[in-house]
């Protein structure tokens, strides 16, 4: 018997974000039905029914662990490595990247300054003066996506408060993983990005020579799923039956790797073809170089809303709606069947939801629906 070959087989696992939010999905009621709510404000947030009340840019305090193997001291990740890695962040996600000027032409007008900064934090939540980073000495040979570095019970490190602090695990990843990041709805324990040293910022032991993971992007990738943002291409396997719920990214098969060359056309997206370009794809570092503004505009729904405890600092009015909005439209910048297809996304979802909530009332009660 022949096996089907009609997808490409699946890229190295790169980023296991996707595989901790799946088995998540699986786990957790409470875990899925926070998604539904969240993926609900994201959904108006792109359609224009509600628009961002943030003005200026908003930094987050940053705490690094840097968990290290005893007998391999050069996972102990110097100052300068994780320095040049807050370099990287702060001119991607400000679209001043020198690179951003490779955008092909008739995507540029799509780049998006994303209006967040990072930094070191300043002041541990004893609010006691600190450099921000944490060192740990570990017995462990290495860390997979299933959060062992999260805890010191575990030969990790334990998280500081998650709605005051991103917290950042550099560590050894096992296998092909590059990083993995929580999406918002997480527990506040397993909260934050998990980094391979060796992927975390410009120089040290990301400057082996020959790894084309040296830009300091896998952190960008990461911080872009901590806000919220899916992978460019939908997790589909090359299915080309879902996308990352952004109207102004195409809707592409599956990952680009290594270098590719423009136009890369999959899923009849031509002539332009595959964003490979963007943050949220699979591409070497030197290979990816933007964020855009319908992937903003989840960003913005995501610091509203489950991370709004970034904000605080500087109090912001409820989302305000949109004048298109109050007269019935706000679809301007969606393309025609994408309002209807991502309202249909939003409702299955809430019926999923919906449905638990009636399995559990029912476990309760010791009714059964027979
Ligand atoms: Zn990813």
């Amino acid at each position: 018997m022949t096996e089907p070959t009609l997808s490409p087989p699946p890229a190295r696992d790169l980023c296991g974000t996707m595989l901790v939010h799946r088995r998540l999905l699986n786990e957790s009621m409470s875990y899925r039905s926070q998604r539904a709510v969240i993926e609900n404000r994201a959904l108006q947030y792109e359609i224009g029914r509600l628009s961002s009340a943030r003005r200026g840019p908003v930094t987050i305090p940053v705490v690094v662990h840097v968990v290290a193997n005893r007998d391999h001291p050069e996972q102990n990740i110097d100052e300068e490595q994780i320095h040049s890695q807050f370099t990287v962040l702060n001119q991607d996600f400000r679209a001043a990247n020198p690179d951003v000027s490779k955008v092909p032409d008739v995507w540029k007008h799509l780049v998006a300054d994303t209006g967040v900064e990072f930094r070191l934090a300043t002041r541990d939540p004893n609010g006691e003066p600190t450099d921000g980073i944490v060192r740990v000495v570990t017995d462990r040979s290495g860390f997979d996506h299933r959060d062992g570095v999260k805890s010191s019970r575990t030969g990790g490190s334990d998280p500081w408060p998650s709605d005051r602090y991103l917290n950042m695990w550099v560590c050894q990843l096992t296998g092909s993983l590059l990083g993995y990041a929580a999406f918002p709805g997480q527990p506040p324990h397993l909260d934050g990005v998990v980094i391979g040293h060796s992927f975390f910022g410009t120089t040290g032991t990301a400057a082996a020579p020959g790894n084309p993971f040296n830009g300091g992007r896998t952190t960008t990738h990461e911080i872009g799923h901590w806000l919220n943002l899916f992978h460019i291409w939908g997790d589909d396997d090359g299915a080309c039956s879902s996308d990352d719920k952004v109207a102004d990214t195409p809707n592409q098969a599956d990952a680009n790797t290594g270098m590719p060359t423009f136009p890369h056309v999959t899923c009849d997206n031509g002539p332009n073809g595959d964003m490979f370009m963007n943050y949220m794809d699979y591409t070497d570092d030197a290979g990816m170089y933007m964020f855009t503004k319908g992937q903003l505009a989840r960003i913005n729904a995501c610091l509203e809303g489950p991370r709004a405890s970034f904000l605080a600092a500087r109090p912001i009015p409820e989302a305000a709606r949109t004048d298109t909005a109050r007269r019935g439209g706000g679809r301007d910048s969606v393309p025609d069947g994408e309002v209807e297809r991502l309202l249909h996304d939003s409702e299955r979802l809430t019926t999923e939801v919906l449905n638990d909530i009636r399995a559990a009332l029912d476990t309760v009660t010791g009714h059964s629906r027979g």
